[in-house]
């Protein structure tokens, strides 16, 4: 029989009345032939919820308890679907992450999948039953409860997909589809039909909100496709498959922004080998994630050196860099917060030449300065002040036509 794994975010389930009407969509889905796994979210904002009680009682909550605590969003989640399920006389079972033999790695609140069972589930449906697993928990060898990191649910569902062999992996959301850019900011932006793993892959990393991107790279590595749609309406959605002819054509497919961003640069280094090593050495080992990188062209002997990092690391990355500062004799620092990054992202640059031109030249026309820049094969990233983010990306939405495209 065809194996499906349907996923449903913590929105589509936020409350009972949304949890019966997502059962309904599930039972309609078996009684079409399917053999249907379900991986479900907490309900609404309850990991965010969760995680301010714990920081009620401190600011640094241990981590293993914390995940200990976090589990118990999505557990809730599988009993009401389990329950919401059989009241419509559809036969179902709940099983959590260390159920179903989910295994990960140690990494408390961010942990890895190293091995995945699935025994457990083959056993239930062939018994005819639904099956209903908790998203974003597994457990390490030891029996350790863990999270997979915010937004994991997404990655319970690919892998289970994976191990399972199903034939899809469908994410329901409260939105129904990936957009060209986020409607919140760009009213007129197009819903996609299709788009690859790979634009799929940056736009998660770049601050599309739409899936976690863990999530994508697993599905590419494994070829599982995957369709994003909408929770309460039947309508398909983006189908996110490998990279098809038909998308070359297409040069850009989406543009995106985050405000999580803070810049720090590091004023009149000595400009001699081996003095980034250092730098970027340390702020890696103190597991600090960097993302822009601009060094200056160096001028009597010393350079700047700027980069960013995400705004809840600045507090530590100041720390670091002062001593940096110190230890290589350079004159200071400077950090901003205030910065965000605007991308246009699409196979099609692959190529197409002029898109980071067009994309300047957007810029240029509203006056929006452009701090650092960043590219790689099919993505472009500029760092911009913060409060014109919004703008950048509009601008750049309407010079690249993205609006109204269905
Ligand atoms: N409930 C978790 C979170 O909010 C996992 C998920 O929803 O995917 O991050
Ligand atoms: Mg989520």
């Amino acid at each position: 029989m065809k194996l499906i794994v349907m996923k449903f975010g913590g929105a589509t389930v936020a409350t009972p009345e949304a949890m019966k009407q997502v059962a309904h969509r599930i039972f309609e889905k078996k009684s079409q032939g399917y053999d249907v796994v379900v991986v479900v979210s907490a309900p609404g904002d309850m990991t965010d919820d969760l995680i301010a009680k714990a920081k009620a009682i401190t600011e640094t909550p241990d981590e293993r308890e914390l995940d200990m605590l976090l589990a118990t969003g999505e557990q809730q989640s599988i009993a009401l679907m389990a329950i919401a399920l059989k009241s419509l006389d559809c036969d179902a079972i709940s099983f959590t992450g260390p159920q179903v033999g989910i295994v990960t790695d140690d990494a408390h609140t961010k942990a890895r999948i190293v091995k995945m069972g699935g025994e457990k589930i083959q056993k239930a449906l062939h018994l005819g039953k639904v099956v209903i697993v908790a998203g974003f928990q597994g457990e390490t060898e030891e029996e350790e409860i863990t999270t997979l990191g915010r937004g994991g649910s997404d990655l319970t569902a690919v892998a289970l997909a994976t191990a399972l062999n199903a034939e899809i992996c469908e994410f329901y959301k409260d939105v129904d589809g990936v957009y060209t850019a986020d409607p919140r900011v760009v009213k007129s932006a197009s819903k996609l039909s299709y788009i690859s793993y790979d634009e799929m892959l940056e736009m998660a990393s770049l601050g599309a909100q739409v899936l976690f991107n863990r999530s994508v790279e697993f599905a590419k590595k494994n070829k599982i496709a995957l369709h994003v749609r909408s929770s309460t309406k039947p309508d398909t959605g983006t189908m996110i498959t490998e990279e098809v002819k038909l998308m070359e054509g297409v040069v850009v497919s989406g543009v995106t922004y985050t405000k999580n961003e803070a810049k720090l640069t590091i004023l009149w280094v000595p400009d001699r080998p081996g003095i980034a090593a250092k730098v970027f050495g340390r702020l890696a080992s103190e597991d600090l994630n960097i993302d822009v990188i601009v060094q200056d062209v160096s001028e009597d002997g010393t350079t700047n050196i700027s980069f960013t990092i995400s705004k809840q690391d600045l507090t530590r990355a100041k720390g670091i860099v002062e001593k940096l500062v110190q230890e290589l004799g350079a004159k200071g620092f400077q950090a901003d917060e205030h910065v965000g990054k605007v991308s246009v992202i699409g196979v099609g640059m692959r190529t197409h030449s002029g898109v980071a031109a067009a994309m300047f030249e957007a810029l240029a026309e509203k006056g929006i300065n452009i701090q650092m820049i960043s590219t790689s094969e099919i993505k472009i990233s500029c760092i911009v002040s913060e409060e014109r983010v919004e703008e950048a990306v509009r601008a750049i939405h309407e010079k690249f036509k993205l609006s109204n495209l269905t």
